[in-house]
């Protein structure tokens, strides 16, 4: 069966009248800091173009400033709308049947400027600034520039406009009391809380003329305590329905809330069906989003009527050919995003560029690119981890001849630990991917074979690429030997039994998991909606203002008590990823885990694990003390092949262990293939 028969709802046109979308397929808005970089307009266009060409409906760009005001790149003149041109041409002439929208995005308080402006002057607890609060001229001037910034991306050859009216910025300000302190027509009562978000699109239609998408993004559920009301959406929506917009972009949380809402914890199509009670309300399409990564799931989404469109931002960044391979019907060979946000979100919220864990070409379509070779080399690849598959993949695709060596009984290396921490169950989909790949290109894949320096010298290769890993480091504490002492490997494995009462040393990623993992109990709340309601307080058949007001979280957990040490002072967890760490030890306090920074580690025994804090000698009572110290590099067979000069590489773990994690490791090993 074709993937155009398996997925008939997906691939259905979708006619707004004056202009059709082809299929139900968005790539969605996400900011890649190419925006701002130098050459960044040519590099968004190659960018763009690759996912045009591969069979997406409508691509909608990272947001844009309508002026200063609102923070990052702006679009208020020709000269800017030159600029963008330079994307619109790109992508219709590859793809003359993929639309391209331009996101409008006015950050309000969360701008990063003293230039910041908001309905009042109330400081959001994640920005710096205090925003300037807006007086009538301001509001004037504000909604002037939305209408000439859309007018501008009409000019700039873009088929529509996203305006953002979510997430924190300008225009949710004004629909939520808390940043709405105003007693003039713009605040107060809803009716005129919703003024201004109503007058912004009112606006854009006028300036734009009817046949020009005007698309705009709500908080169908914002997350926030004493948040919008159900009510409140739907009047919102209704209204923006009728001053013009064409379609209704569904989005599920301002950036302070307190519930995940991408991250990997989260079920896929977590809040489709908040779309789907709005969609019921609307004559307009209505577009859902956030952790829909398959076709599969986009199609289910859609056959459920919950919304007329899918919106997949990462996915697209994950692989760029997500759609061609569902119409070929190749979905095993989809490279899913597994939500780790580390390369896209992470960096998009620490000033850096974006690309993608799983796909380091992301956003370096210029940059990174690999060439079919003319005449292939013998490689042999030690270690089918992610750096060892990478390497593997990218050469292989280029025409290299590969075999791939493992000395387990699966590929995956550490991914194989990952995947059974719960809610990393996505994990799964990256071996997989591998496991296809190394079908599709070819790779001689030689498992259960612990790999020797003469295998590799007498095997006649042209080049040797060592991934091989990192070795658990075993830190030098009295009573180490203990037989209380359990290694996080055999911890995550289940080989050994933990007690009730565990101390962990070390609390990076793995000390995080591990905690997570003995603590689990039940299903995964990223496999089941209703138990990932319970844990993060969501009440999504009532939606209560925000979806979370006044409902507490319910956590199920296994019967133990964990502490958590480490030795620098600086507070437990704060090395985590920027966007996706504070669920971490959230989980983990509501599981009552105990944090200790600032210790030195005396020694362990039958009481457990003795540690100086504070200069005074303490007990951490406990029956099993698992150690999750870090790694170092398991290098041997790099530095026994260095001797025999033959062409050896070091990737991955086996390169440097400290600090390294799978963006890293698949980023080095692509561009080392990419120029073998
Ligand atoms: P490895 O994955 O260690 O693979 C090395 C491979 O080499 C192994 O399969 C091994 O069997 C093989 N090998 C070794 N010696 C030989 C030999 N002589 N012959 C043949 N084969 C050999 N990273 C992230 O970025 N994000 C996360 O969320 C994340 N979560 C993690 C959770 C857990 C529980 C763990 C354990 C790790 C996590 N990591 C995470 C870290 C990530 O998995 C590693 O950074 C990554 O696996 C390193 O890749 P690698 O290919 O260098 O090494
Ligand atoms: P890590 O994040 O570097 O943490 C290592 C821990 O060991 C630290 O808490 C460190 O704290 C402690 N440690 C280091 N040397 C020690 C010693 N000699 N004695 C005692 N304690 C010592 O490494 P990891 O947790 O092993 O994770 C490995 C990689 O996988 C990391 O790069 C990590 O980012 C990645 N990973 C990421 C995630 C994620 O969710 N993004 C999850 C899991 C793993 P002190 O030095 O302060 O004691
Ligand atoms: Fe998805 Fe992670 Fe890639 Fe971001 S970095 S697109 S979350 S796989």
């Amino acid at each position: 069966m074709s993937g155009i028969e398996r997925y008939p709802t997906l691939f259905s046109p979708l006619d707004l009248g004056f202009t059709q979308i082809k299929n139900r397929s968005i790539m969605g808005s996400m900011h890649t800091g190419l925006e701002e970089a130098e050459g960044g307009f040519e590099r968004l266009a190659a960018y763009f173009t690759e996912r045009a060409k591969a069979g997406v409906g409508m691509i909608i760009t990272g947001g844009i400033s309508p002026n200063e005001e609102g923070g990052g790149s702006k679009l208020s003149t020709a000269e800017e709308a030159d600029q963008h041109r330079i994307v619109t041409e790109a992508v219709h002439t590859a793809a003359p049947d993929v639309k391209i929208c331009m996101q409008i995005l006015h950050a309000g308080p969360l701008a990063a400027t003293a230039k910041a402006v908001a309905p009042s002057a109330v400081k959001s607890r994640i920005s710096p600034v205090t925003p300037n609060a807006l007086d009538e001229d301001g509001i004037e001037q504000q909604l002037n520039d939305f209408a000439n910034c859309a007018k501008r991306a009409k000019e700039a050859g873009y088929d529509g406009v996203e305006i953002i009216g979510s997430a924190g910025y300008l225009l949710s300000t004004f629909l939520v009391q808390k940043t709405n302190l105003r007693n003039d027509q713009w605040g107060g009562s809803y009716e005129n809380r919703m003024r201004f978000p109503v007058e912004v699109v009112r606006r854009i239609r006028e300036a734009v003329g009817n046949e020009f998408m005007v698309i705009f993004r709500i908080a169908a559920m914002d997350m926030l305590d004493g948040g919008m009301s159900w009510e409140e959406i739907v009047q919102l929506a209704k209204k923006i329905e009728a001053v013009g917009a064409n379609i209704i972009s569904t989005h599920f949380t301002w950036h302070e809330s307190a519930v995940p809402t991408i991250s990997t914890r989260v079920p896929r199509a977590a809040f489709s069906g908040v779309t789907g009670r709005l969609s019921k309300e609307l004559n307009i399409p209505t577009i859902t989003s956030n952790r829909i990564n398959m076709p599969a799931v986009a199609e289910e989404v859609l056959r459920r009527g919950d919304a007329d469109l899918i919106s997949m931002a990462r996915p697209m960044l994950a692989d760029p050919e997500i759609i061609q391979k569902a119409i070929d019907g190749r979905e095993d060979e989809i490279n899913t995003c597994i939500a780790c946000n580390q390369a896209c979100l992470d960096h998009t919220f620490t000033g850096q560029e974006i690309s993608c864990l799983v796909n380091p070409r992301a956003c370096h379509e210029t940059l990174l690119n690999y060439e079919k070779v003319s005449q292939p080399k013998r490689i042999a690849v030690v270690g089918a981890g992610p750096a060892g598959l990478s390497y593997a993949t990218v050469a292989a695709e280029r025409g290299h001849q590969v075999t791939l060596f493992d000395a387990a009984d699966e590929i995956g290396g550490q991914f194989n630990l990952a995947r059974r921490i719960p809610g990393k169950e996505e994990f799964d989909e990256t071996i997989r991917y591998f496991n296809r790949m190394i079908e599709v290109h070819n790779i001689d894949l030689i498992l259960e074979t612990t790999v020797s320096a003469k295998m590799l010298v007498d095997g006649g290769f042209d080049e040797v690429v060592i991934a091989t890993g990192i070795e658990p480091r075993t830190p030098e504490i009295e009573g180490i030997d203990h037989p209380n002492v359990v290694s996080y490997i055999d911890a995550i494995k289940g080989n050994k039994t933990i007690g009730k009462r565990v101390a962990i040393v070390g609390a990076g990623g793995i000390g995080f998991d591990v905690a997570e993992l003995i603590l689990h109990k039940g299903k995964s709340a990223a496999l089941d909606l209703s138990v990932f309601a319970k844990e993060w307080g969501v009440d999504f058949e009532n939606h209560p203002r925000g979806g979370v007001t006044g409902v507490s979280p319910q956590i199920e957990m296994n019967d133990r008590e964990v502490c958590m040490v480490q030795r620098k002072s600086t507070p437990v967890g704060r090395g985590l990823g920027k966007t996706t760490g504070w669920t971490h030890r959230m989980s983990l306090a509501r599981r009552n885990v105990k944090m200790v920074n600032g210790a030195d580690y005396l020694k362990i025994d039958d009481e457990g694990l003795h540690i100086l804090l504070n200069d005074q000698p303490q007990i951490v009572e406990a029956d099993t003390v698992i150690i999750c110290a870090g790694q170092t590099p398991q290098r041997a067979l790099y530095d026994e092949l260095e001797k025999t000069g033959l062409n050896t590489s070091l990737i991955g773990g086996a390169y440097e262990a400290a600090e390294l994690d799978a963006k890293q490791a698949i980023n080095q090993a692509s561009f080392l293939a990419a120029a073998v």
